[in-house]
């Protein structure tokens, strides 16, 4: 018996190295500009700024291996991301504090429409136009704190039909995961399913069909996904 006037949408859910059961996402907040290299290419000065956010759609996170070039663009980026998952939340969280929120880490991708999000930024528009698309976000599965530890350092990498891309370390982010989560909670209510995807480094660039993309964090399980 349902309770609802139409069908309940799916449980927007992603895999767990290990598990049959997947992880529940209830937001997806996504940091910009949080390598320094990958800042100065986007022509800013990645100095002192403060850290921005913004947010994908939780069914845009897609575990499938292959990622449709999408609609309305000819210039979508690939841009690798460490992706963070919390089993709490709250408000106003410590930085000291904040690491025990987290569920585990996996390796994700930020598929960028460029050339729309160019527009949205000359416009002074908002970015969901060129960030928030159908299956924007491929992701792999995740792995539990306890079987990866807190990743703060090591290589993140990006191979496309097997040369290497994009490449930096996790010590190069210039807001750490528990600045991040501490930030957040202090402007929004964090909360378990919450997904943070922690900023890419340099060497962003285009994806045709047909690529094979390659997304290593070290440490983690990686990502292969296949553009068509
Ligand atoms: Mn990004």
């Amino acid at each position: 018996m349902s309770d609802f006037v139409i069908a309940p949408p799916p449980v927007p859910a992603i895999p767990v190295l290990g598990e049959t059961a997947l992880f529940p996402v209830r937001r997806v907040y996504c940091i910009g500009r949080n390598y320094a290299a990958h800042a100065v290419e986007m022509g800013h000065d990645p100095d002192k700024e403060p850290p921005f956010f913004f947010q994908k759609n939780p069914d845009n996170l897609d575990a499938s291996g292959t990622f449709p070039y999408p609609v309305q663009s000819s210039d979508v980026h690939h841009e690798v991301e460490m992706v963070v998952a919390l089993k709490s939340g709250g408000t106003n969280i410590p930085v000291e504090d904040a690491l025990t929120h987290v569920y585990g880490y996996g390796v994700g991708l930020d598929m960028t429409r460029r050339d729309l999000q160019g527009i949205a930024k000359k416009m002074g528009r908002p970015w969901e136009i060129g960030k928030a698309f159908e299956r924007s976000a491929p992701v792999g599965p995740l792995m539990p704190v306890s079987e990866c530890g807190h990743p703060d350092t090591g290589a993140i990498t990006l191979g496309v039909n097997g040369e290497i891309r994009q490449q930096g370390d996790l010590n190069q982010m210039i807001w750490k995961v528990p600045e991040m989560i501490s930030y957040l909670s202090d402007y929004f209510e964090l909360a378990p399913g919450d997904i943070i995807m922690s900023g890419t480094p340099s060497g962003v660039g285009p994806v045709v069909r047909g690529d094979e993309l390659a997304a290593r964090v070290e440490g983690l399980e990686p990502l292969l996904v296949k553009v068509v």
